[in-house]
C-alpha cells in the first residue's frame, strides 16, 4: 500500500471510531471535548506538515490534503482546526522562520499542542493590507493592539500567528509584519456563535498591549505580507479539502437513502430523476477531487502556477460543494432539512468554504491576476 494509501486508511479508521461517536455533539455543543482533542494531537493532526527533524509527522501538501478529507468526511470542525494549525501554522514557520522559532514552535506542535492563525479583522477581511491592527516596536518587543475576528482554534490554541502593521498605513502590504505570539491573559477570547463548523472554534481576539520579542517576527519587519500570501495558498487547498470531505460525506448520505426510501413501490433510486442526482453528485465529487488533488501536488512540487490551481481548486470545491450538498437534501426530503439528518449539518458547514481563506470572488481575482503574471511564488 502506497504512503498516501495508508494515511488515507489510518485516517478513515481514527475518524470512524473516534470522531463519529462525538461529531453531533461537537455541532451542537459548538467545542470539542478535551479528550477527542488530545487524541487528535496525538494522532499527529494538528502538526501534519511539521517537519520530522521537529518531531512532527512531515506530511507533503497532498498528504495533508487527504488526511483532513477524511476527518472532514466524519467531522468538519476537527478537519478545518487541523488545516490551521497542521497546516497554516506550520508552514511560515517552517519556509521562513529562524532556527530557534522552529525549534520551539514546530516543537509545540509535535508535542500535541495547537496553533491559530489571526490574520482577519472587523474591518476587513479580502482586503488583508488594510488591517490595523498595531504592532509597535519598543526596544527588542513588539506591542500589539487591535482585534482580530473569526480565528479558528482561538480558545485550544498554545500559540498566535498574528499579521500587525508595523509600518505606516499608507504603506498598505509593505508595512505588515506577521509575528508569533504565545497564549496569553492579554488575548481577550469571545467565541462566536457560527452557522457551521462549529466546535472548531471561531472567535473574536482582541490584543490588548500584548508583548512578543522582536525574534519572534516571522522574517523581516513589514515583509510579512508576501509570506502570508503563500501561507493562504496552502490553506486554499487543505480548506478545499475539507469541502471535499464534506462532498464525499453527503454523497454517501444520499446514494444509501436513494437504495433504502421506496416511494411508488420502489426505491427512489429507481426513479430517473434521482438516477439524474445522483450521477450529477458523482460527477461534482470526482472532478472537485481531481483538482484538489493536482493543486496539492503542484504545491509539493513548488511549481510557479500552484497559486492559481490552489484558486481554481477552492473556488471549484466550494461552489460545486453547495450544489452537492444542496442536491443530496434534495435526495433525502423532508428528513434532510430536519436535523435528525447528517446532511443538515452539512449544508451548514459547505457554505463555509464560498468565504474562508479568501471568498469565491477573491479566488477569481487571484486567478486572473496570475494569468496576468501578476503573482508569482517566492
Ligand atoms: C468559520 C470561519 C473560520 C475562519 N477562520 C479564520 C482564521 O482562522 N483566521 C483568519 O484570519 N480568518 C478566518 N476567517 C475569516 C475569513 O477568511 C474571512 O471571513 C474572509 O476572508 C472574508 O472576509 P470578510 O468576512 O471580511 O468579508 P469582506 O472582505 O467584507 O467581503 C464581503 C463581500 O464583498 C466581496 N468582496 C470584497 N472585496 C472584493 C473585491 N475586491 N472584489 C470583489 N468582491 C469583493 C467578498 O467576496 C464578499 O462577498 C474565517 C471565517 C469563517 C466564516
Amino acid at each position: 500500500m502506497s504512503r498516501v494509501e495508508s494515511i488515507r486508511q489510518s485516517t478513515r479508521e481514527f475518524s470512524e471510531r473516534r470522531l463519529r461517536p462525538v461529531a453531533r455533539a461537537i455541532d451542537e455543543r459548538n467545542s470539542v471535548p478535551e479528550d477527542v482533542l488530545r487524541e487528535v494531537a496525538e494522532m499527529g493532526y494538528f502538526s501534519l506538515r511539521v517537519p520530522e527533524e521537529y518531531g512532527g509527522p512531515g506530511l507533503s501538501v497532498l498528504e495533508s490534503t487527504i488526511a483532513i478529507e477524511e476527518l472532514a468526511r466524519v467531522s468538519s470542525a476537527i478537519a478545518i482546526m487541523a488545516t490551521v494549525s497542521g497546516s497554516m501554522v506550520p508552514y511560515p514557520i517552517a519556509k521562513y522562520g529562524t532556527e530557534e522559532q522552529k525549534e520551539r514552535y514546530l516543537g509545540i506542535l509535535a508535542k500535541g499542542g495547537i496553533g491559530a492563525f489571526a490574520l482577519t479583522e472587523p474591518c476587513c477581511g479580502s482586503d488583508a493590507s488594510a488591517i490595523t491592527t498595531r504592532g509597535t516596536i519598543e526596544g527588542d518587543e513588539i506591542v500589539i493592539e487591535g482585534t482580530k475576528t473569526y480565528i479558528t482554534n482561538a480558545p485550544y490554541a498554545d500559540f498566535f500567528l498574528v499579521a500587525v502593521r508595523t509600518g505606516r498605513e499608507e504603506d498598505r502590504h509593505k508595512g505588515i509584519s506577521l509575528v508569533i505570539l504565545d497564549k496569553s491573559p492579554c488575548i481577550k477570547i469571545s467565541k462566536l456563535d457560527m452557522m457551521g463548523y462549529r466546535g472548531s472554534g471561531t472567535s473574536e481576539l482582541r490584543l490588548e498591549g500584548c508583548r512578543t520579542s522582536l525574534s519572534n517576527v516571522i522574517g523581516e519587519v513589514n515583509g510579512g505580507f508576501k509570506k502570508i500570501m503563500m501561507t493562504l495558498n496552502e490553506g486554499r487547498v487543505t480548506t478545499a479539502a475539507t469541502g471535499l470531505g464534506i462532498m464525499q460525506a453527503a454523497f454517501e448520505e444520499a446514494f444509501e437513502y436513494s437504495k433504502q426510501r421506496t416511494s411508488m413501490g420502489v426505491p427512489i433510486i429507481e426513479h430517473q430523476m434521482v438516477q439524474h442526482l445522483i450521477a450529477e453528485m458523482n460527477v461534482l465529487l470526482e472532478t472537485s477531487r481531481l483538482i484538489v488533488y493536482e493543486a496539492a501536488r503542484r504545491l509539493d512540487a513548488e511549481d510557479p502556477e500552484a497559486p492559481r490551481y490552489a484558486s481554481i481548486a477552492k473556488l471549484f470545491t466550494a461552489s460545486r460543494g453547495v450544489d452537492l450538498v444542496r442536491m443530496a437534501m434534495q435526495v433525502l426530503g423532508g428528513f434532510g432539512y430536519s436535523r435528525d439528518s447528517v446532511v443538515e449539518r452539512l449544508y451548514r458547514d459547505i457554505k463555509m468554504i464560498e468565504i474562508g481563506d479568501g471568498t469565491n470572488e477573491i479566488q477569481r481575482l487571484v486567478i486572473v491576476k496570475s494569468l496576468l503574471g501578476k503573482i508569482r511564488p517566492s
